[in-house]
């Protein structure tokens, strides 16, 4: 038996989805992303993005994301890649890297630590625009919300009047944690666009 590469084996694969591992909750993120049925790349590099079919950016600590981004110069591959509508789940302080003031790829602008610093950390059964199955749990860890967008922007759930899960395209953005919850809906969502996603274009 040749010993089986998944990466270019003409089998019809699983999608490759990435995750950006440079900083914060990556590892909870890959084992959802394995448990519903996707190959996992942890990317820290450029090179990484090579034939990703989707990608998810963690939550964690913003600052030192963006620093981290910058270090591997990573701001313009990744740019790219969710350019060419490569399917995107942004956590927490992920919400916050797609704005206008981080990667850009969303035309809105986040507020870090919208709900205050640690008092505010909370988990809610959260209806979502569009996902079918109920309510979401979702929890919440010192969660930044959607300040302001534009009309790119789909608002699918909201917490008091805030936008706190958002779609523009094949771009999803959820201001809490849906890796630590249990329920597998969102990741689910992105599996499913990543498995129509062609790299080779
Ligand atoms: N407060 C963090 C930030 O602003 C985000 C928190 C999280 O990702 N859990 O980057």
């Amino acid at each position: 038996m040749p010993s089986a590469d998944p990466e270019s084996s003409g089998a019809p694969a699983e999608p490759l989805v990435g995750v950006l591992a440079l900083q914060g909750g990556f590892d909870a993120h890959a084992r959802v992303l394995r448990r519903v049925g996707a190959r996992v790349r942890e990317v820290r590099v450029p090179d990484d993005l090579h034939g990703l079919q989707g990608l998810v950016i963690p939550g964690g600590e913003s600052t030192t994301m963006t620093l981290g981004i910058a270090r591997e110069r990573l701001k313009e591959p990744l740019r790219e890649l969710i350019g060419r509508g490569v399917p995107v789940l942004g956590s927490c302080a992920g919400l916050i890297m797609l704005d206008r003031d981080h990667l850009g790829v969303m035309d809105m602008r986040a507020e870090r630590n919208a709900f205050g610093r640690q008092i505010r950390s909370f988990e809610a059964d959260l209806h979502i625009a569009g996902l079918e199955g109920g309510p979401l749990r979702a929890i919440f860890i010192r969660a930044p919300w959607i300040a302001e967008h534009g009309d790119r922007v789909e608002v699918l759930a909201s917490i008091d009047g805030h936008p706190v899960a958002a779609r523009q395209g094949a771009i999803l953005a959820v201001a809490f944690h849906s890796e630590l919850s249990g329920d597998d809906r969102l990741h689910e969502w992105l599996l499913a666009r990543a498995a129509e996603c062609d790299t080779r274009r």
